[in-house]
């Protein structure tokens, strides 16, 4: 137990736990790869003029698996409620299946696990996993046009979770249910047909109601405790970073929703009171991201008082205090006088949050992912399977190094193919049955390609920016291409150097002192 000190001497309270030790001589916070932020473009924080946060998924962690939990049950109840069958209520919810940013066929109802071209890595209808022939039969090519928007959906939010799950259970307690027929896009029951695209419009459909009939918001904030992550460093990080920078928030929650939350995170008995409003510039709810950042919607001014829209376009300067709805990322920048690139928005959406602030407004962009924890620690605890995986691909390039366009052997490579294949799926197995957010074996995911295009910054937690320095340089490593990772360096060791390389700098220091020998014999002999 102990307190913590914020750089103008406030105190957080004494109840409250540092969840890490600071060092005794200099009080800085010690960093280790889970407090780390990972970086895929050079940024200097000293330049960064604006922060600016989302808030759900965000600056509020929602505990996992009880709220995906909470929000399974109420999309199962409520596909139940306008008339699927009652068994479906035996299912719960399974935090070990379901991973983010898998895809949808609407047309067969499978999930699918894709890389960033559309190549399908995994595929699962129901519980059950289809090997080779039997995706073959969906998937000749083993290829998804991922554009098609109409046809494949991409559960791409950690809200999407418990609906990535839903559409497992609806599918296997269709196939399995003696009363329906399984037809190749959907189930047939007497004469009524039911596909697998009108069950995901339903469940579309059962999400929205669950948003905006305001049954998830009520919940979650009858059990605050049980469903949001309240950490004592939030209230540090967002009182040092306004001594050095402007600070706003846009988040897509409404104004009472947000109030709520939000009082709720900075709110410590036995401290100084925060009010959370006063750690913002600006404050906008309401703001239909992914819209907010193109064309937008009208900016309004909140009635803090009973949570109503002032009616009107707002046009005024920026009012201290005062909470905004709507808008658009032009009116932030407007508003609070800063340009884009002098702007680090950080948020957890990577369509809605970093995508679109990144291509549409140049925004510097900071992607928090929760699951990089569990990512991290796989990736320590299990580092001889990927040691594997490389000894592997080296026998596989040792059958072939002798052979040449001149050679009729065909090695037999069937059993080093086998065994990549099955580590592969076990290593995927370390992170849950549908396997890492990141990659599958040794390539990368769809999900991976965005975050390491769209984010310049990404890490499990917002709050992993107390552990840097507001003047750090975030450096990208170097990416090697295929030429540069498979071609090594010559070392610069000399006694290894290649003799032919070592005889011809002799040559020509040879040559060089000839030179200058026949000039100076020259001159002499004029
Ligand atoms: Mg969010």
């Amino acid at each position: 137990m102990g307190s913590i000190s914020t750089e103008t001497g406030e105190d957080t309270g004494e109840s409250v736990r540092m969840p890490l030790p600071s060092d005794p001589k200099t009080g800085s916070l010690k960093r280790d790869y889970q407090h780390s932020i990972f970086v895929n473009r050079s940024l200097a924080l000293e330049n960064v003029k604006c922060f600016g946060f989302d808030m759900d998924y965000t600056l509020a962690q929602y505990k996992s698996p009880d709220y995906e939990a909470m929000g399974f049950e109420l999309l199962r109840d409520r596909l139940v409620s306008i008339g699927y069958p009652h068994e479906l209520l035996q299912y719960t919810y399974d935090p070990s299946y379901p991973t983010r940013g898998l895809v949808f066929d609407t047309m067969f109802g499978n999930l699918l696990k894709v890389d960033s071209h559309g190549n399908i890595l995994v595929c699962a209808h129901g519980f059950s996993f289809l090997r080779g022939s039997e995706m073959q039969e969906y998937y000749p090519s083993r290829f998804i046009r991922k554009d098609n928007t109409d046809r494949y959906y991409i559960l791409n939010t950690l809200f999407n979770l418990s609906e990535t799950y839903l559409y497992s259970c609806l599918v296997d307690f269709f196939t399995r249910s003696t009363r329906y027929t399984n037809l190749q896009k959907g189930f047939q029951h007497g004469d009524l047909f039911m596909s697998f695209r009108s069950m995901f419009q339903d469940v579309r459909e059962a999400m929205d109601y669950v948003h905006e009939s305001g049954s998830l918001k009520e919940k979650t904030l009858k059990n605050l405790e049980k469903y949001v992550v309240k950490d004592p460093r939030l209230p540090l990080l967002l009182s040092r970073m306004k001594e050095v920078a402007k600070m706003f928030l846009a988040t897509n929650s409404d104004y009472n929703y947000t109030e709520a939350i939000m009082s709720y995170l900075f709110d410590y008995p036995h401290g100084p009171k925060h009010d959370w409003t006063t750690f913002f510039d600006l404050i906008v709810v309401d703001t239909k991201k992914p819209l907010f950042f193109a064309e937008g919607t009208v900016l309004r001014q909140v009635d803090t008082q009973t949570g109503k829209l002032r009616i009107g376009t707002y046009t005024g300067d920026l009012q201290p205090g005062t909470v905004y709805a709507g808008g658009s990322s032009d009116i932030v920048c407007d508003l609070l006088e800063v340009k884009g690139k002098d702007i680090l928005y950080v948020g957890d959406h990577i369509f809605g949050d970093i995508l679109k602030s990144k291509k549409k407004q140049g925004w510097k962009t900071y992607l928090v992912v929760p699951e990089l924890a569990r990512e991290l620690q796989v990736w320590t605890e299990k580092s001889q399977m990927f040691e594997e995986l490389k000894t592997l691909d080296l026998f596989l390039a040792e059958h072939y190094k002798n052979l040449d366009s001149g050679s009729t052997e065909c090695p037999d490579i069937s059993i080093i193919q086998t065994r990549i294949k099955n580590l592969t799926r076990r290593m995927d197995l370390c992170y849950g049955r549908m396997g890492s957010l990141l990659r599958y074996g040794s390539r990368q995911t769809l999900f991976a390609s965005q975050l390491m295009r769209y984010a310049d910054l990404y890490s499990p937690s917002c709050l992993n920016l107390l552990y840097y320095s507001f003047r750090y340089l975030f450096r990208a490593p170097p990416l090697l291409m295929p030429h540069e990772s498979t071609v090594d360096h010559i070392p610069l060791d000399l006694p290894v150097f290649n003799s032919s390389i070592t005889n011809h700098v002799l040559t020509l220091t040879d040559a060089k002192r000839k030179c200058e020998q026949g000039k100076m014999e020259e001159r002499e002999n004029f």
